[in-house]
């Protein structure tokens, strides 16, 4: 593939957070306004994601963008166009590695490039390609849900399930956002799960 160079300056924006902190609203606030601006854009998924509807964007709150489901990072840039401004990534935690050098590309070629991700997994750790995405953004991001526990700011997903896997897609059932202290006190207890 060849990116077609547009001479703007491109940069690079993560939106990360816990489940239920917002990041796909923010993502499609963002487009919205990319949108009304008259600029052309795509959003992308990882084909993993199929909670609602194989082919939108949608939030928890049911807010929804067009976007195009992808098997791997690197099919992002053979679906390009040179009239692309603007590039949207949801769910990007689960893409291989190499949407850092996808994301990379696209902004080296003028475009704006927007994702939203988990920043961390169900035990807290970085997940997947998040850090990577941290390191060469422009702008970062770090919205945060309400912890279900003491009301305070949330960043960790806490999985109320037994599964250990973690490609596992969340439901309001399955996670519940937590506070650093509330995350850690259920984290060591652990038994209060289904
Ligand atoms: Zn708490």
């Amino acid at each position: 593939m060849f990116l077609e160079s547009n001479n703007n300056t491109g940069y690079i924006e993560v939106v990360c957070g816990s489940m239920f902190s917002g990041k796909t609203e923010e993502l499609i606030r963002r487009i919205k306004r990319v949108q009304i601006a008259g600029q052309q854009f795509k959003v992308f998924k990882p084909k993993i994601d199929n909670r609602y509807s194989d082919d939108k964007v949608v939030s928890h709150s049911k807010n929804e963008i067009h976007s195009i489901v992808v098997d791997k990072a690197v099919d992002i840039l053979d679906l390009v166009d040179d009239e692309d401004d603007v590039i949207g990534v949801d769910e990007v935690q689960f893409f291989d590695e190499a949407i850092v050098a996808v994301c990379t590309a696209l902004a080296d070629s003028g475009r704006r490039v927007i994702v939203a991700g988990l920043d961390m997994d169900y035990t807290g750790q970085p997940f997947g390609p998040m850090p990577g995405l941290l390191s060469i953004a422009e702008y970062v991001t770090k919205v945060k849900a309400i912890c279900m526990d003491c009301s305070s700011l949330a960043n960790f997903s806490y999985r109320l399930t037994d599964s250990e896997e973690v490609v596992m897609l969340g439901e309001t059932k399955e996670y519940m956002p937590l506070c650093r202290k509330c995350f850690n006190i259920r984290m060591s207890h652990g038994f209060d799960k289904e």
